[in-house]
């Protein structure tokens, strides 16, 4: 067990001591989970080898799956990609710092267990003030993951963080929780055309009007085709208890998410419903809870990890949960409860 420092940010100078020792962290070849607008990361030296194997063993995570190398400037790109296409400067000017990660070709300089074995590289700039203050005072590019046990729902807010990593990892930094709650766009910039391998606060829409024609990796819709992010296969974002997502009219997905608690129930399962705020009220199950706005994915999006991991704690023995497509993040929010849902989906 490590003795995991913990450190509350508070936006001011004083936060410049901690992120000073945070530094010295990363230069050493540890580990800090640090806030960032999407979700928590887990962040170690890029150009060290063995620190990112460390992060491999802290969350549990198989070591095909690659980390995404976050930094703080533009021309801090050519360190990680060894080239950088017209495409990627459109991109990256367009949407840097935030929530959009790049593929390109890998830079020699970045070892080949940052990048799961692969000669390709995954590199964003986040818009967090902190995670863009680590990395300036660290010198370096941080190789970060998702800051969570591996399979289990990406980290929102410190507390998350300390629930599945504390004594693993050598500090925390408590930015409070997180603006956006879903993990960056992932867009293939090996191709002609760029290819969309994870959906998120960046939608297709948004990359098409700077690029033009993007495409989806076909693996995001179709459960059994292997997608090019290896991350994306895993079973993920999931809580303990099975997850099942109810499909169909409002009025059908309650009446049938209703019969599925009262015969749940008489099994003598705990039973947990995610509704909206409109009809949470109409559920009769032994926790519901509302994911927020139906027509607001933002809401939806920046609390959904709380909710997933709030069943754990509640001790749900199964959940049943309506769709939420019908709003500007609705691939990204569907895609990763299908996936926390092992692609179990219930027609009502
Ligand atoms: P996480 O930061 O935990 O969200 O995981 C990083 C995600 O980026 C995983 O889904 C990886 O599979 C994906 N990824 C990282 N590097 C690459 C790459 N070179 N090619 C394709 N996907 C990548
Ligand atoms: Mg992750």
């Amino acid at each position: 067990m490590k003795k995991t420092l913990y450190c509350k940010l508070t936006g001011g100078r004083e936060d410049d001591e901690i992120f000073q020792k945070a530094a010295a962290v990363i230069q050493a070849g540890g580990l800090v989970a640090f806030p960032t607008e999407t979700v928590y990361g887990l962040g170690a030296d890029a150009f060290n080898a063995r620190a990112a194997k460390e992060i491999y063993a802290a969350k549990g995570r198989p070591s095909d799956n690659p980390l995404i190398v976050h930094i703080c400037r533009q021309e801090d790109l050519q360190k990680a990609a060894s080239e950088v296409c017209e495409k990627a400067k459109l991109l990256t000017e367009a949407f840097w710092p935030g929530p959009l990660t790049v593929i390109l070709p890998k830079n020699a300089a970045i070892p080949a267990s940052t990048t799961g074995g692969l000669h390709t590289v995954a590199v964003r700039m986040p818009q967090h003030p902190a995670a863009l203050s680590l990395i300036a005072a660290s010198k370096t590019l941080i190789a970060a993951p998702s800051a969570n046990t591996s399979g289990r729902p990406s980290t929102t807010n410190a507390m998350h963080v300390k629930e599945d990593l504390d004594g693993k990892i050598d500090m925390i930094l408590d930015g409070g929780a997180v603006q956006i709650g879903l993990e960056s766009t992932i867009v293939d910039l090996t191709e002609e055309i760029p290819v969309i391998l994870r959906p998120g606060f960046i939608t297709k829409e948004m990359l098409e009007a700077v690029v033009g024609p993007v495409r989806t990796d076909p693996a995001l819709v179709k459960e059994n085709e292997a997608p090019k992010a290896p991350g994306m296969k895993y079973r993920h974002y999931a809580p303990k208890a099975p997850l099942y997502l109810v499909s169909g009219t409002a009025e059908a997905v309650t009446e049938k998410i209703n019969a599925l608690c009262r015969q749940a129930k008489a099994e003598g399962k705990k039973t947990a419903v995610i509704a909206d705020d409109g009809s949470c009220g109409r559920y009769a199950a032994d926790v519901v809870v509302s994911a927020g706005s139906r027509e607001d994915g933002r809401s939806i999006a920046s609390g959904l990890y709380d909710i997933l991991r709030g069943f754990d704690r509640d001790g749900a023995d199964v959940i049943y949960s309506e769709c939420f497509e019908d709003n500007e993040l609705g691939q990204a929010i569907m895609n990763r409860l299908l996936k926390a849902a092992g692609h179990r989906v219930l027609q009502a």
